[in-house]
């Protein structure tokens, strides 16, 4: 039997059994992107930096090589926008100018310029990250993917981010941005969270990357997924990838990149006790390994009370408290979890042993202490209307 009469027997035979298993299938969908993915190398790279020359966002922390002013924006934008970011960039660098003075501030100081940003754990990080800059390498902030890597709050994105941005090392960066986008490009819907789909995004990016160019490169990519190839309404219409771009081809734009199930989130509920007397008040630091942790708050009870059983708690009855007012509730979403807080604002006729515990602070005083942007929100509202 000719030759191509045995091919054809054998795709006939096998065709159809390898198109019902869905994993042999999956090989072989992956193999043949692979392929384009290999032809496309250059093409991409080339024409993200087209578009990034015409498109490109001016952004202070791309004005500099500083690695110090590099990681404080990266920092703030892991979880925030950029528009939102900006001030905080800028008033951070004011505060702190050096990684000297940020290892030399107290944590106190750091928070309160992170104030209203979430997610403290960054703040926190930082602090002592400048603090090992200070002792590991003698102040000077390091530039290499290796060394950032030992940094508290540092991890391969950011090191990559860094290393690049400040030294132009060839590490490609695997934001959001860079998921969406290659997600999209090459029609991969292996979840972005899962540790397949890290590795497998982490080593499509490095395969992706101009590395006769990293520094630019990252910024295109991550400039392309945040103003072409966004999260809800991708421009494909204007797009430079638009023919090879597997989402856009077969209708996947909204369906890519994947995510696993969330996890449910469980609510706690706050009741907060706004606890005054005369024109002071008190504060508690948060030390426990939880949400906020650095961070001040009025006296807490952390239970699904009623507002009936406020009255006979012993708090209230050893202050001889004067309930004022009590809030509604405060909803306040976080990533896995929902608080239910409210505000019982008291005047105390006497303090007891958790208020001797505490810090008494004057109303003056107020701004010198950090809070979660759940209790800032409480004081604007309450206070604007009752102070
Ligand atoms: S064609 Fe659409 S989905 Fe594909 S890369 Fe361009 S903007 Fe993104």
């Amino acid at each position: 039997m000719p030759l191509y009469l045995l091919i054809a027997e054998y795709y006939t035979l096998f065709i159809p059994y390898f198109w019902q298993r869905k994993e042999i299938h999956s090989y072989f969908w992956r193999t043949f992107t692979r392929n384009i993915q290999t032809q496309s190398n250059m093409s991409i790279a080339t024409l993200l930096l087209n578009w990034y020359q015409e498109n490109k966002r001016s952004l202070p922390w791309r004005e500099t090589q500083d690695a110090y002013a590099i990681w404080v924006s990266e920092i703030i934008l892991q979880q925030t926008r950029v528009a939102q970011g900006m001030d905080y960039y800028r008033q951070f660098l004011t505060a702190f100018p050096t990684v000297t003075h940020l290892a030399e501030a107290s944590q106190t100081d750091v928070l309160r310029i992170w104030q209203g940003l979430g997610y403290y754990s960054r703040a926190r990080n930082m602090h002592k990250a400048a603090q090992m800059v200070q002792e590991q390498f003698g102040g000077c902030f390091p530039n290499t993917y290796n060394a950032l890597l030992t940094l508290p709050g540092i991890g391969p994105y950011t090191a990559a981010a860094i290393a690049s941005f400040s030294g132009n090392a060839p590490y490609a960066v695997v934001d959001g941005n860079v998921f969406r986008v290659l997600s999209r490009i090459f029609g991969i819907d292996t979840p972005i969270d899962s540790t397949p789909g890290k590795k497998l995004f982490a080593a499509l990016a490095q395969e992706q990357l101009d590395k006769s160019q990293p520094a630019l490169y990252n910024q295109a990519i991550m400039d392309f997924g945040a103003l072409q190839c966004t999260p809800a309404q991708p421009a494909c219409s204007t797009c430079p990838f638009l023919e090879q771009c597997e989402a856009a081809r077969n209708g996947l734009t909204t369906l890519l990149p994947v995510k696993s199930p969330k996890q449910s989130s469980k609510t706690r509920y706050f009741w907060y006790f706004d606890a005054w007397n005369g024109n002071h008040t008190y504060l508690q630091q948060r030390t426990q390994k939880d949400i906020w942790q650095g961070l001040y708050q009025p006296y807490l009870i952390e239970a699904p009370l009623t507002e009936q059983e406020l009255y006979t708690l012993p708090f209230i009855q050893e202050t001889k408290a004067h309930i004022i007012a009590i809030s509604p509730v405060y909803k306040h979403v976080l990533s896995h979890q929902v608080i239910e807080a409210r505000f019982v604002k008291i005047e105390i006729a006497q303090e007891n042993s958790t208020l001797k515990q505490m810090q008494k602070i004057s109303d003056t005083e107020l701004d010198l202490y950090p809070v979660s942007r759940l209790i800032e929100k409480y004081r604007i509202k309450a206070y604007s209307l009752n102070k």
